[in-house]
C-alpha cells in the first residue's frame, strides 16, 4: 500500500489559521536591536515546539538574549537541514508608521509589523513546517533543526556568530539551511522567478580619517591645514568614484539562467547591461563593489578648528575580491597622505563563502517551485546585504536564502523601511511552499 502523501491530508485552512495568529502575536514583541532583548521572543516561539513534545533548548548570550534550538532527529541517512531566522528586528521609526510597528495589525489582508518580512514572518513560516513534520509523522531521513538567534541585525556577535563559536557541536551533521536572503520576484516580467542567495557581499565598513591644525576659528589658516576641509574633499572622491561592473560566476549563471528563459533581455549585450545597471543602483549592487557615506564626525564648537574629523564608509565587496587590494584602491583615489583609512574591528576578516547549488536540497527547492507556480523560475543569486547565512557557509553548511512566496515589490521595499507588511496570501503560500521543499528534501 502506497505511503499517504501527508501534505494531502493536511487542513491548510486550519495552518494558515494558526499561522496568522502566531505572526500577529510574533509581531507584538518588540525585539529592536539595540537593545535586541531577544528572550521572550526565543520563549515564545519555543512555546509552541514544547507544547508538540519537541525538545527545546535556550542558550543565553547576553542578558535577555537568547537562542531558540531544537532539533527533531531523522532516521540519521542524510545530512541535517536547518530551518534559520533571526529574532531581532531594526528599530522603527513609529512617527513615520500609519499603524503601531509592534501592533500586529491586520489590515486589507496585510499584516503589518516590524520584522513582517525580515523576518518574522519567514520565523513562522519556518515553525508551522516543524510543528506540520512532527504532527504529520513525516518520516524524515534528515534531523530538522530550528534555530531562531538574536542580534542578526548587529553583526551577529551574540547570535549566531556566538553559537558557531561557543556550540559548534550543535552545528554538527547539518548539511542544509534555509534562512532569508532571497525571495520570489515578479520584477523580470510576468512569470515570478525565485532568487536563491548562494552567497553574499562582504561587508567592510571604513572609517577614514583626516588629521589637521587645531586653532581658533577666528582665524582661518590655509584651508589644508583644516580636518574637516580635508575629510570634506575626501569624501567627495569617494562619492564621485565610478567603479566597475564585475560580474562574479554567481551573477554570471543568475544571468544566463535569466537570459535563457527570455526575461533579460537588458542584458543580451554588455552595452545593455551598461545602461540597465546605470538606471538601476539595486541592480548595480549586484555588479560592483559599493561604498556609501553613512557618518561624518568633526568640531567641538562653532569658533574651534578641530584637531581631527572623520567619517564611516559602507563598503560592500562582491563575492571573490580582496579587502586589501580594496582598501589600497580606497587610499589611492583619496589621494591624501594625511588621511588615515582603516577598516572597523570585530567584522569578517575572511571572505563569504559561497554555497553549492548543485545539490539535492536545491533540486528539491526547484521541484517544489515547479509544483506551486508552474511558470516559475529558480534561480541562484547573491544578497547584496550581510545575513547569518555567512557564519554557516563558512562551516561548509549548504544555506540557502529564500523566503518561498512571491513578494510584491513593496513587499520587499519593506526590508527596514516603514509599514512593514506582509500580506495574509503571501504568509500562506509560504507556509505550504516551504512545508513542500521540506517534504521534498528530508522524506
Ligand atoms: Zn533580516
Amino acid at each position: 500500500m502506497p505511503v499517504p502523501r501527508p501534505a494531502e491530508t493536511i487542513d491548510w485552512a486550519d495552518v494558515q489559521d494558526e499561522a496568522l495568529d502566531i505572526l500577529t502575536r510574533y509581531l507584538r514583541i518588540d525585539t529592536s536591536n539595540p537593545p535586541g532583548r531577544e528572550a521572550r521572543a526565543a520563549r515564545f516561539l519555543g512555546a509552541f515546539l514544547e507544547a508538540e513534545g519537541i525538545e527545546t533548548r535556550y542558550l543565553e548570550t547576553a542578558p535577555e538574549r537568547e537562542i531558540l534550538y531544537a532539533r527533531v532527529p531523522g532516521d540519521g541517512s542524510r545530512g541535517a537541514l536547518m530551518l534559520a531566522n533571526h529574532l531581532d528586528v531594526v528599530p522603527p521609526e513609529p512617527r513615520y508608521w500609519t499603524v503601531p510597528p509592534f501592533g500586529g495589525v491586520v489590515q486589507d489582508g496585510r499584516i503589518y509589523g516590524r520584522g513582517a518580512v525580515d523576518m518574522k514572518g519567514l520565523a513562522v513560516m519556518e515553525l508551522v513546517t516543524l510543528l506540520l513534520a512532527r504532527r504529520h509523522g513525516l518520516r524524515l531521513s534528515r534531523d530538522l533543526v530550528y534555530c531562531a538567534v538574536p542580534d542578526e541585525e548587529a553583526l551577529g556577535g551574540y547570535g549566531m556568530g556566538w553559537l558557531c563559536a561557543h556550540h559548534p557541536e550543535l552545528l554538527e551533521g547539518i548539511e542544509y539551511a534555509i534562512n532569508e536572503g532571497g525571495s520570489g520576484t515578479t520584477d523580470f516580467g510576468e512569470r515570478p522567478v525565485f532568487q536563491v542567495a548562494v552567497n553574499e557581499k562582504w561587508v567592510c565598513w571604513m572609517r577614514v580619517t583626516a588629521r589637521g591644525i587645531p586653532g581658533h576659528g577666528g582665524i582661518p589658516g590655509p584651508a589644508d591645514q583644516n580636518p574637516i576641509v580635508r575629510i570634506s574633499r575626501a569624501i567627495d572622491r569617494l562619492a564621485t568614484w565610478e567603479r566597475p561592473v564585475i560580474i562574479t560566476p554567481e551573477m554570471q549563471v543568475w544571468l544566463d539562467r535569466l537570459i535563457a528563459e527570455g526575461l533579460a533581455g537588458w542584458a543580451k549585450t554588455p552595452e545593455r547591461l551598461g545602461r540597465a545597471l546605470e538606471a538601476s543602483p539595486g541592480l548595480r549592487a549586484y555588479f560592483t563593489n559599493t561604498l556609501n557615506v553613512t557618518m561624518v564626525q568633526g568640531g567641538v564648537k562653532a569658533n574651534v578648528v578641530p584637531g581631527r574629523a572623520s567619517a564611516v564608509i559602507d563598503c560592500r565587496l562582491l563575492p571573490g575580491q580582496s579587502r586589501d587590494a580594496w582598501r589600497d584602491e580606497v587610499i589611492a583615489r583619496i589621494d591624501d597622505p594625511s588621511v588615515r583609512v582603516e577598516f572597523f574591528e570585530g567584522l569578517d576578516t575572511e571572505a563569504p563563502r559561497a554555497a553549492s547549488f548543485d545539490t539535492d536540497f536545491f533540486r528539491a527547492i526547484e521541484a517544489a517551485v515547479a509544483a506551486a507556480v508552474p511558470d516559475a523560475v529558480v534561480v541562484p543569486g547573491i544578497t547584496v546585504g550581510g545575513t547569518d547565512n555567512r557564519f554557516l557557509r563558512a562551516r561548509g553548511i549548504h544555506a540557502y536564502g529564500l523566503i518561498p512566496a512571491v513578494l510584491s515589490s513593496p513587499e520587499r521595499a519593506g526590508f527596514h523601511a516603514n509599514d512593514e507588511y506582509i500580506t495574509v496570501e503571501h504568509l500562506n503560500r509560504g507556509c505550504e511552499l516551504l512545508f513542500d521543499i521540506v517534504r521534498r528534501a528530508c522524506m
